[in-house]
């Protein structure tokens, strides 16, 4: 049943997104524990404030940098990622030249070929990792996450991983790879273990990560390079961090609840 949200609700574009992951499980993208791990994402998002923050937009535009720099970049697609923002995954690795390559924790072969079905629906013209495609092992991990395809993820140097698990980001990145998160807790071990955290909805984040594509591919590998050097991760992630712990002091002054929940932040 397909609900009618009001426009005007407080919470209309969180509910918009619920609605998005609940058709994309009935439709068998999304795995039903993809729908608890929004939850906890959700979580996170109300304490950043609904908001792509400053350091936020800083990631983003590190990460759109090293994917314009890299040699053999690869965007890897989960079924929440898929569901919320399958669109801008196209635009994104067309403008950035990456490769497309589904990867899941709760593999099946229906899901996989429901996933890849709605990426070419939306523009994909090649979608890696499904079925008998993804026959290479990314070494240490234990997970259906460590089934790639030999011409993607296993020979990227750059991966793009929205939503992703520690474990893999651990594991990508002991071989080499530069790993670009998405996630809204900046304390789970794919925030941390990451080269460069995005710290924002991917529903938010991608489309920003188009746009910024969008403005910076023209530039030298020297700017780019500039923009990587200028970037430091811990330090990015320390801000997010902040940011959550002065929202929390703010409304734990009496009174000002409300007006937060109105969408003042200050
Ligand atoms: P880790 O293994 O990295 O410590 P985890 O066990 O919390 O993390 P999962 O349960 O696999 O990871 O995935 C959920 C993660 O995805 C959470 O960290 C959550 O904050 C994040 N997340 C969920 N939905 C979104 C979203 N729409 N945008 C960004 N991040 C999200």
């Amino acid at each position: 049943m397909k609900i009618e949200i009001p426009k005007d609700h407080p919470r209309a574009e969180s509910l918009r997104l619920r609605e998005k992951l609940i058709e994309g499980f009935e439709a068998g993208i999304v795995a039903r524990a993809g729908l608890i791990a929004h939850g906890r994402g959700e979580a996170f998002d109300y304490l950043l404030g609904e908001k792509t923050t400053p350091c936020a937009k800083e990631a983003i535009k590190a990460a759109v940098a090293t994917l314009l720099i890299a040699k053999r970049p690869v965007i890897s697609v989960n079924g929440n990622t898929a569901a919320l923002t399958a669109n801008h995954i196209v635009a994104l690795a067309e403008m950035t030249n990456a490769k497309i390559e589904v990867n899941l924790f709760y593999r099946t072969a229906e899901r996989e070929e429901a996933i890849k079905k709605l990426l070419e629906k939306v523009g994909a013209k090649k979608v890696l990792g499904v079925r008998k495609d993804a026959s290479a092992c990314i070494p240490e991990l234990g997970s259906e996450r460590r089934r790639v395809n030999p011409q993607g993820i296993l020979v990227a140097d750059v991966v793009l991983v929205p939503l992703e698990d520690g474990d893999r980001t651990e594991a990508l990145v002991k071989m080499g790879k530069k790993v670009i998160a998405i996630d809204l807790n900046p304390f789970s071990r794919t925030a941390q273990k990451a080269t460069i955290t995005i710290v924002d909805n991917v529903s938010r984040a991608m489309p920003l990560l188009v746009q910024v594509a969008r403005e910076l591919r023209n530039e030298t590998p020297e700017k780019l390079q500039q923009v990587i050097q200028k970037f430091d991760n811990a330090q990015n992630l320390g801000e997010s961090i902040n940011l959550i712990k002065e929202r929390l002091s703010q409304l734990a002054v009496k009174g000002r609840f409300l007006d937060l929940q109105k969408g003042e932040t200050k």
